[in-house]
């Protein structure tokens, strides 16, 4: 039976396995932003609950972050959709612009989730090695790229930190034409530069961005693209469901888009902390720390990793253990987080590289 056949395909996909919570643990796994002080956020909130009636759909307060958004990042709400995270945009674009037999390509490693996705909808997943540094051959890139209809460009890579040249993206951009470009900047707050304004001129590039990371929102699952007008039109009026996003979260991100500035400062502390994390683990023998453009780093530890591991657990510090990833050994990924979390994480590290 076809739905059975199906159902059991599903069955046996790779899936993406949601961390645990382990209570009063520093959690470094999932590349949230702890320097934004909870504080400001709770208040938001606090004051977004209270003002709102949840009885109505939420109507004025979608165009009010769309609003905050454009002011954000400069561009024309007209270039701007939003959903309840950008894995839902990444979801509801699979579906309706690729779709099942289409094919796609990624480099490796990169984000999974969107290689789960796109082998949930059928679609096919060409993927091409980063080199030893994590740079990328963009010329065999675009060569086997030709064979697809979708290109998904990862600018920061997660889990790998680094944000790719910006000609080799515009290189690869400008040989690709009539493909779908998703270039994924959920980490671009903390990254030297952004496609935004690019893909507005594109008929083929969407960039996706989120407030997760540095606005310290991922429990409130807002995320937006950035596309040309005419593709962002059809997502909003179309594509997009009626009431993606929940009238508290639209308020909330509302407001701690209002108060952008404060963000840019804790913006610019977690990339002074990740250069003093970088530079403390540069010191540690037996470990190599890769160079980050997001707000997390890569690091190397090959026989170093059961101890450090174990130190971590030890001191309730979780971290994203990836072991064995894409030739190096003993990979893990760390978030920024405040600089107390920073120095209790490097302890750890140097207790267990002595020891
Ligand atoms: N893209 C990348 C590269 C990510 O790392 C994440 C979060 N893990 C997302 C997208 C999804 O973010 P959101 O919370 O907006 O769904």
């Amino acid at each position: 039976m076809k739905l059975a056949k199906e159902i059991g395909r599903i069955s046996r996909l790779d899936r993406y396995k949601r961390p645990e919570k382990v209570k009063g643990a520093a959690k470094l796994d999932s590349n949230e932003n702890f320097a934004l002080d909870s504080e400001f956020i709770a208040k938001i909130a606090a004051e977004a609950a209270r003002g709102a009636d949840l009885r109505e759909y939420p109507l004025d307060e979608l165009g009010h972050l769309y609003g905050q958004l454009a002011k954000y990042i400069g561009i024309s709400e007209k270039y701007i959709g939003v959903g309840s995270g950008s894995d839902q945009i990444i979801e509801l674009l699979l579906a309706t612009l690729a779709g099942r037999g289409s094919r796609a390509i990624v480099f490796v490693p990169t984000f999974s989730y969107f290689i789960d996705r796109c082998e949930l909808n059928g679609i096919r997943v060409d993927e091409v090695p980063l080199g030893k540094d994590f740079e990328l051959d963009a010329r065999k890139f675009v060569r086997r790229a030709k064979k697809a209809d979708l290109v998904y460009i990862c600018s920061p890579n997660n889990p790998t930190g680094n944000q790719l040249d910006k000609k080799t993206v515009q290189y690869i951009i400008d040989s690709l034409r009539g493909k779908l470009i998703l270039v994924d900047e959920a980490y671009a707050d903390f990254a030297g530069y952004s496609l935004a304004r690019e893909a507005t001129r594109r008929d083929n590039v969407v960039v996706l961005r989120t407030l997760s990371k540095a606005f310290g929102l991922a429990g409130a699952r807002v995320g937006y693209m950035v596309t040309n007008r005419k593709l962002a039109g059809a997502f909003k009026s179309t594509i997009q469901s009626p009431y993606p996003i929940s009238t508290l979260s639209l308020t909330i991100a509302t407001r701690v888009l209002e108060r952008s500035a404060q963000v840019k400062k804790t913006i610019e502390e977690v990339k002074a902390e990740r250069k003093r994390v970088f530079d403390r683990l540069a010191q540690v023998d037996g470990i190599k720390t890769y160079r980050s453009d997001a707000n997390f780093l890569f690091i190397e530890t090959g026989k170093r990793y059961r101890a450090i591991a174990k130190e971590l657990e030890k001191e309730g510090i979780i971290v994203r253990l990836l072991g064995s990833a894409a030739g190096h050994s003993g990979c893990m990924r760390v978030a920024i987080g405040t600089r107390e979390m920073n120095d209790r994480f490097l302890s750890c590290v140097e207790r267990a590289v002595v020891a």
